[in-house]
């Protein structure tokens, strides 16, 4: 029963589209010692050091074997690190395993948090228990936390009330490459799930801070589709602040949410875009109608 119920949880979390799902485990270097899993179901950054290798995000429990073969084509050295952009189980659901086998997990305090207790997706309707203690991160900051590894500086970001509460930006800063977890959908309509304290101004936001981190040259690292470039990421802010501008006039006019939805603000990005328009646009008008307690 519970193992069923964990399936399904971890089913209905971010069913990659198929496009997507067709290029996965992939490994792409990124400039330095740093490359990307495109895994099944999130990306994986790797970072081999001395003593062993560093990633960001694990995956789902049953993607284990699929990361473990994609660090081995980067470095024979096992998972000493792992850093969680926060606590969905498509980015965190390996931890058990990583940290069963000597690995650290480290995140944001509220990722710890929310894998301590039961949590309720509203938008998926689905419970997902607790997750075993010696499987939390045990490595926790608040605001920004600095690593040195591998000769590269990676630095963690909290953004808040975005995605997620818990969500990180970790940049490695001689390599160029920041990934943004779930702040970041390329080629997807975002989710942000609001049951977990996320909300359209932080991922704004989010995507602020990390715009003010890139150049030109900065490789992007989503956790959902390809690795894109500021262009790109600029492209993805324009979206969300348009769409969330419309909604706001809307509501302001006196609209419903289901007069709004039924309006479609986020038709013209519908080219080249995977996921779940109306969802997006519920999800905002929401985050305007609560914002959220930051
Ligand atoms: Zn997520």
């Amino acid at each position: 029963m519970l193992r069923s119920a964990l399936l399904c949880a971890a089913a209905i979390l971010f069913p990659l589209p198929g496009s997507i799902a067709a290029a996965a485990a992939e490994v792409q270097p990124l400039g330095g010692k740093v490359s990307v899993l495109i895994g099944t179901s999130s990306n994986v950054l790797i970072l081999p050091g001395e003593n062993g290798v560093l990633i960001v995000d694990d995956q789902r429990r049953s993607d284990t074997k699929e990361t473990l073969a994609g660090v081995k084509t980067v470095s024979p050295l096992p998972v000493r690190q792992v850093i969680d952009t926060h606590w969905h189980l498509d980015h965190s659901g390996g931890n058990g395993a990583f940290a069963a086998s000597g690995a650290q997990i480290i995140a944001q305090r509220n990722v710890r948090v929310r894998r301590s207790s039961e949590q309720y997706m509203a938008a998926y309707k689905a419970h997902i228990p607790p997750d075993a203690p010696e499987a939390l991160p045990s490595v926790l900051y608040d605001h920004r936390m600095v690593l040195r590894e591998g000769g590269e500086t990676v630095e963690l970001i909290h953004v808040s009330n975005a995605h997620t509460d818990g969500d990180t930006l970790v940049r490695f800063r001689k390599a160029n490459v920041i990934a943004m977890g779930d702040v970041f959908f390329n080629g997807i309509f975002p989710f942000i799930d609001l049951s977990s304290g996320g909300s359209v101004q932080g991922m704004i936001r989010g995507v602020d801070t990390a715009l003010r981190m890139t150049n030109a040259r900065t490789k992007i690292v989503p956790a959902h589709g390809p690795v894109a470039t500021r262009t790109e990421l600029l492209a993805y802010k324009s979206m969300l602040v348009t769409i969330a501008r419309t909604v706001r006039k809307e509501m302001k006019a006196g609209r419903t949410r289901e007069e709004i939805v039924a309006s479609h603000p986020a038709a013209a990005y519908r080219g080249g875009m995977e996921g779940e328009e109306d969802r997006l646009v519920e999800t905002i008008y929401d985050s305007y109608r609560v914002p959220p307690a930051i």
